[in-house]
């Protein structure tokens, strides 16, 4: 039997770094605890701001560790629908909700605790070029993980990298850096969690030589009223609009080489809530004969090129429009990333077929639906 202090202690501390914008936003993030063979883990669809018992799935842990034993189809889809499959049979008689993702991982990690969280100053240096070495040279006790699909071929890396340290060093990492993606922080209980993200994020910002600039900037507010009239042409009646500007985009938006470091996705939570690219829109579009038309129009190629509708919209010399509160605490959380980035060799985003991937991604189509 758990023991109830401890899903009370998880529920308290996934809380406490769920409603903190600096760790993790809207439906990003997930934790658990273990004991004996129970794994309690974060339920999809769940925010962890807010979460209760409900919001965690309980799961057999040698169950859901059988899938080590097993063999997989090398093709993508079926592998992660046959994996998917087994992680739901692992689930503990009664249960009905959808185990997270990355419960896989969490379930390997031998640790009672496990927080896996996505701070931007983390980001800064998970999606930065020099991202691995800034890693090794302030946290040498981590374990760092390139790109790679999430889900199982995620958990299997962490795995066999695991391995490995613990027979180099004798015990299992318990800080995991994950490129483009975030950071998992495992110890036996709530204190030794706090105590690890207290020193990543004291070391992370202490080495993060220039903040986001997200000071009030004045908009051209003739300019912002052609764009917001064209886009209504675009979106469907009812679309939010919501206007975004200050000075670390009026930087941004000069032109399409200084808007390029926010120009595509970091991570798959930036895919997933703010999609996988913005348009950008020159500032040509003025100059037509009919402004709203020409944004319009440029909001139908994006459509077209692409298959879906953009979430953002950059205009150049004149501001954001994101079509909803997620969407654009996402590409917040882009522009701060973007930023932190710099002091670590520069932004890299996610590689290409990554991002095809998400995009895919059967799973993630699922969060994003509950997102809305
Ligand atoms: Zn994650």
């Amino acid at each position: 039997m758990m023991a109830r202090r401890d899903l009370g202690d998880l529920i308290e501390v996934s809380r406490r770094y769920g409603s903190d914008a600096r760790y993790v936003l809207v439906g990003g993030g997930n934790t658990s605890v273990k004991e004996g063979d129970d794994l309690y883990v974060k339920a999809s669809g769940f925010a962890l701001g807010t979460i209760t018992e409900q919001g965690f799935v309980r799961m057999s842990l040698s169950k859901l560790n059988l899938i080590w034993d097993k063999g997989y189809p090398v093709d993508k889809k079926m592998r992660e629908q046959q994996v998917l499959a087994d992680m739901m049979a692992a689930r503990c008689e009664g249960e009905t909700a959808r185990p997270s993702v990355e419960a896989l991982l969490h379930g390997l990690i031998p640790f009672a605790f496990v927080v896996h969280l996505h701070p931007a100053i983390v980001n800064g240096i998970t999606c930065a070029q020099s991202g691995e070495a800034a890693v090794r040279e302030l946290f040498p006790e981590a374990l760092w993980i390139p790109l790679v699909n999430p889900g199982y071929i995620l958990a299997k890396i962490v795995r066999d990298a695991s391995l490995g340290y613990e027979k180099k060093h004798g015990y299992w990492p318990q800080m995991i850096f994950l490129q483009n993606h975030g950071v998992f922080v495992a110890a036996k209980d709530v204190q030794g969690i706090e105590a690890l993200y207290d020193r990543i994020m004291e070391r992370a910002g202490s080495h993060v030589m220039r903040k986001p600039v997200f000071l009030e900037a004045k908009a051209d507010e003739t300019r912002m009223g052609l764009v917001k009239d064209g886009l209504s042409r675009y979106y469907p009646a009812g679309t939010t609009l919501l206007p975004l500007f200050n000075r670390e985009l009026q930087t941004r938006l000069q032109n399409a080489e200084a808007f390029h470091p926010i120009s595509s996705s970091f991570t798959p939570d930036h895919i997933v809530y703010s999609g996988f690219a913005p348009v950008w829109i020159g500032e040509e579009v003025f100059a037509a004969e009919d402004p709203r038309e020409a944004v319009a129009a440029a909001c139908r190629a994006f459509e077209m090129v692409n298959g879906v509708v953009p979430k953002i919209v950059a205009v150049q010399k004149t501001c954001v429009f994101a079509t909803s509160e997620n969407a654009l605490n996402l590409y917040l959380d882009t522009i701060k990333v973007a930023a932190f980035a710099e002091s670590f060799g520069g932004p890299r985003f996610m590689d290409d077929d990554q991002i095809d991937f998400i995009r895919t991604w059967e799973v993630e189509s699922y969060r994003s639906k509950l997102a809305k």
